[in-house]
């Protein structure tokens, strides 16, 4: 389950930071969202693998400046450090200072839509394609049973 944790307010809008089900610093697997994550719906994806994974939900400053994570939650050379067994990264271009707090995770999957992406070239499984298609593929073979660890080498018909 989704927990709310805090309100925080964005201009005149008031949104709720959500976290993921795992607490961050211990979480077996991590889905984290960046600047490819634009919207609420495209965040809703992302809360939902995270749901079906049993995942802490993190992010890059840009997800953070969006009020999609809260400040504790970015991950990087001002961030938090991250180790867990699976770190999803999903709309990451992956700079170097988002990188430093990743580089101890024992399998990095990337999804984003630029094959060029930086985070593609030290990722252990690269998706390229848009987050819209690939997340509800994961989605769907999670339900079905498999692991994070699978959802590695799953096939996916993203671009
Ligand atoms: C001193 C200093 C310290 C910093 N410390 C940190 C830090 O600790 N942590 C941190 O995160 N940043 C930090 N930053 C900011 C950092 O330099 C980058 O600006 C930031 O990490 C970029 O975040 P991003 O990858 O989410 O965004 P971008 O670089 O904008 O990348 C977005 C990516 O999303 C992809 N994308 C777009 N749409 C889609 C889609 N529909 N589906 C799939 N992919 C898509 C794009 O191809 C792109 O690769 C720091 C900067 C400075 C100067």
């Amino acid at each position: 389950m989704v927990r709310a944790k805090s309100l925080i307010t964005l201009g005149l809008e008031t949104m709720t930071v959500r976290s993921g089900p795992a607490d961050l610093k211990t979480a077996r697997v991590v889905v984290a969202c960046g600047a490819g994550v634009r919207t609420e719906a495209d965040f809703r994806l992302v809360e939902k693998l995270a749901e079906v994974l049993g995942a802490a939900i993190a992010g890059t400053r840009p997800a953070v400046d969006r009020g999609f994570i809260t400040k504790e939650q970015m991950i990087g050379q001002t961030g938090v450090t991250v180790r867990p067994e699976v770190y999803i990264a999903v709309g990451i271009s992956g700079s170097t200072q988002h990188r430093t707090g990743v580089a101890r995770s024992a399998k990095v999957v990337a999804i984003n839509s630029d094959p060029k992406a930086a985070i593609l070239s030290v990722a252990d499984r690269g998706i390229i394609g848009d987050l819209n298609e690939v997340i509800p593929q994961m989605i769907a073979a999670a339900k079905a049973g498999a692991t994070a660890e699978q959802l590695v080498e799953m096939p996916t018909e993203g671009k």
